[in-house]
């Protein structure tokens, strides 16, 4: 048909399973915990009327609670629905130009979505075969640099010396760095925001704050980039967030003794689920993130996958060279844990 010439056409990203069932969910990396009881008094207040009104078109409640909660200035924040909204934002505004951009060949399959939809040239760069991603291999031409830090879905963290490595050696590009998973561990570059102009951080309520249904994110940077990511923002859509996430957003960050508890948490069943896992013979990356991306050697983690499924335990699987050999994780509850560590034995004694 010829109208279908003139379509934008892409392979979209999948995103993982939501069952609609009660099952034990450990594959789309959201947390176990109820967000903030705070959370919970704000929607349950909420008033419905205020809803005929547009909402804050510059979202200054939460930028500007955001700013309080990072030590930065307001117009060094920007928010979005979700970081997927705002590394979609950044790839429009940042990545404008002729030469390819650059990132890992193992990371969020996002950015290669976004490259493809925007119509962006990329270059996949090779992590070792440790998972680990090395910044002198990012010392070349580029049109921009994006990586996850620590990284997805690998749970592998880079040290902020070598993060500092990038930024520096490629001052006419700009460094995107996505910290999704840094409240589980690794450094945060954000400290580096006063001293790099082409360096932003995007940072997401999904996963630590348990608001993955809410859509909150955002990117703290200079004031420079925020002001052009601003002026895309306000060229395609002036309301990204209602009103009751901005509301939400604010109440989270009021809640940081709530945040340390659950977040430690986490982390803890990490480390005891690492413990396990290392005697059920399975081997990880060691991870800082909310999951551990395993793989046994002599077991198809496609079957373990789909014979977990079975027992209406969730894990992701990624059909795809090299990854097709693991299965991602996601930390649950300590009780989930212990399930997922329970039935894991039982399977592998029986079948393999
Ligand atoms: C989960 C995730 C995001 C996006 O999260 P949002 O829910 O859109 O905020 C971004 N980057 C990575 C690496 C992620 O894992």
């Amino acid at each position: 048909m010829s109208f279908e010439k003139n379509i934008r056409t892409v392979v979209p990203y999948t995103p993982g399973e939501q069952p609609q069932r009660r099952v034990i969910k450990l594959n789309t990396n959201e947390s176990p915990y109820a967000p903030s009881p705070k959370v919970a008094e704000v929607l349950h207040s909420f008033d419905a009327d205020s809803l005929r009104r547009y909402p804050q078109p510059d979202c200054h409640v939460l930028t500007e609670a955001l700013a309080a909660y990072h030590h930065v200035e307001e117009d060094q924040v920007f928010v979005g629905v979700g970081s997927d909204d705002v590394l979609s934002m950044c790839f429009l505004t940042f990545f404008a130009g002729e030469k390819p951009i650059l990132f890992p060949d193992i990371t969020y399959s996002f950015y290669e979505v976004w490259a493809a939809v925007y119509r962006i040239p990329f270059i996949k760069v090779p992590l070792t075969d440790q998972f680990e991603l090395r910044p002198e291999d990012y010392r070349r031409e580029n049109g921009g640099i994006v990586f996850a830090n620590p990284n997805a879905p690998t749970g592998k963290a880079m040290s902020l010396t070598g993060v500092e490595q990038i930024i520096k050696e490629n001052p006419d590009s700009v460094v995107i760095v996505d910290e999704a998973y840094v409240d589980f561990g690794g450094e945060s570059a954000l400290p580096l925001i006063s001293r790099y102009d082409n360096l932003l951080v995007t940072r997401t309520m999904s996963k630590a704050r348990a608001l993955a249904g809410m859509r909150i994110g955002y990117a703290l940077g200079s004031k420079k980039l925020i002001r052009y990511l601003n002026d895309v923002k306000f060229s395609v859509n002036s309301y990204t967030m209602n009103a009751p996430s901005l509301a939400v957003g604010v109440a989270s960050l009021e809640d940081e003794r709530y945040f340390r508890e659950t977040t430690a948490k986490t982390i803890a069943t990490r480390e005891w689920t690492k413990e396990q896992l290392k005697k059920l013979g399975f081997f990880f990356p060691d991870s800082q993130t909310n999951f551990i991306f395993a793989s046994r050697p002599g077991t198809s983690a496609e079957r373990l996958f789909e014979q977990l499924k079975q027992r209406d335990i969730y894990v992701r699987y990624f059909r795809q060279p090299v990854l097709d050999q693991y299965l991602r994780i996601t930390i649950g509850t300590q009780q989930e844990m212990e399930t997922l560590i329970r039935e894991l034995e039982t399977l592998l004694k029986k079948n393999f």
